[in-house]
């Protein structure tokens, strides 16, 4: 049990994984979205593979997380043009519609796409989504513009090929389809240093979870706690697909059981939050609490409280590839809180690039050197 609705409120299915003798090809630590991901893509590609994983399957974010499956990244669409580059960001949006489609092929009813809300809260963020809204529109993507929103809010950007996923059953499945291709998931094995693992690579897929493995990811990428709630199934439908607001901050959804899951409001203690202490804190909780009462009109049972932590870096993009310095030492981590889909895609972008395929545009984008 962690806590977290997704995890605790099915039992996870037996995993019937391999066992290798000795030297294996890839080591990964971390079993999560993307450690499962990549050892899937190179199990099937004929690796001898072994997952490391502290505690269980899924049991880091991809267990915790607000099960918003979302494209593009943690940084809104008109400022990543700014930021990254006009043809880079388009092509980062189109990569990870691409991963989308792939995680309805994998997930089977762990995923079902209802299309998303993004809310404005005040007018400044009003003017923000909607330039979000233009730039999108005027690259090609999907997007419609909705005035009518729920009371409170200014107009939202709907998204049509957003969804909402079941993250521990999605990521279960993944590394049971990771070991039926032969790799080896051992699960309650936590690495104390990567100097221990007996392969010819390692992957590093901890996202913010992996203080101490190597001092340069230490500096690159930093731990953020993120706070959760599930309430009991509510017997009226209040919303329809996923909702968030305030830049992210704040998300939920309700779910096909009338539960409305809700995370969020990191700002109010900003600083206490940039924490791997995987723990729920009075300050957050009753921010939730109180938001839970604005959408619902009332205090609906809250049946889960949870935390879980993820990795942030200073440009909002993830590391994916090689680590300079340290021969064979791959790293995919720092989604800054978006890392359901860019979880999946560079699990198997990194497995790709370990497979010695490396001529995918995103890999330079998310080259580590570039903050190492
Ligand atoms: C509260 C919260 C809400 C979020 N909401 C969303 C959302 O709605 N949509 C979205 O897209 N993203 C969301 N995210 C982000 C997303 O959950 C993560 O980016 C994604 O799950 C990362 O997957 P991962 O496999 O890279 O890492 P994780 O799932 O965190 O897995 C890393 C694993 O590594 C293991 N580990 C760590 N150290 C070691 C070690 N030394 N040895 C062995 N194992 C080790 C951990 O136990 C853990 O299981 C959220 C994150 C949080 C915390």
């Amino acid at each position: 049990m962690i806590g977290s609705y997704w995890f605790d409120a099915e039992p996870a299915p037996t995993l019937e994984s391999p066992r290798h003798a000795g030297r294996v090809d890839v080591a990964i630590v971390g079993g999560g979205v993307t450690g499962c991901a990549a050892a899937l893509r190179l199990a099937e590609n004929g690796k001898r593979v072994r997952v490391h994983e502290a505690r269980q399957v899924a049991s880091g974010a991809s267990g915790r997380n607000g099960g918003f499956a979302l494209a593009g990244g943690a940084t809104r669409y008109d400022v990543a043009r700014e930021t990254y580059g006009a043809d880079a960001a388009k092509e980062l949006w189109r990569w990870t519609e691409r991963a989308q489609e792939r995680l309805a092929e994998l997930a089977g009813d762990a995923f079902r796409r209802t299309g998303s809300l993004r809310l404005a809260a005040d007018g400044e963020e009003h003017e923000q989504i909607r330039a979000e809204y233009e730039a999108l529109r005027e690259d090609g993507f999907d997007a419609d513009w909705r005035d009518e929103t729920i009371p409170g809010f200014h107009g939202a950007v709907f998204h049509p090929h957003d969804g909402t996923v079941q993250p521990a059953r999605f990521v279960r499945r993944l590394a049971a389809m990771a070991a039926d291709a032969g790799a080896e998931i051992r699960e309650h094995d936590r690495v104390a240093s990567v100097d221990e693992l007996d392969a010819d690579q390692i992957l590093i897929a901890t996202d913010g979870y992996g203080r101490g493995l190597l001092p340069e990811l230490d500096e690159a990428i930093w731990p953020a706690r993120g706070q959760v709630v599930a309430t009991e199934p509510l017997p009226e439908r209040l919303f329809d697909c996923p909702h968030y607001a305030r830049q992210g901050f704040d998300y939920w959804q309700q779910l096909d059981d009338g539960r409305i899951v809700l995370g969020g409001f990191r700002d109010f203690s900003i600083m206490d939050e940039l924490t791997d202490e995987e723990k729920t804190t009075p300050v957050i909780q009753e921010a939730l609490s109180t938001f839970l009462r604005e959408l619902t009109g009332y205090d609906p049972p809250v049946a889960y409280r949870w935390a879980g932590i993820f990795g942030l870096t200073q440009d909002f993009l993830p590391l994916v590839g090689r680590v300079p310095g340290h021969d064979g030492v791959w790293v995919a981590a720092g989604y800054c809180g978006h890392g359901n889909i860019p979880g999946l895609g560079c699990g198997e972008l990194v497995a790709e690039a370990m497979l010695g395929r490396d001529g995918d545009a995103q890999l330079e984008l998310f080259d580590p050197a570039r903050l190492l």
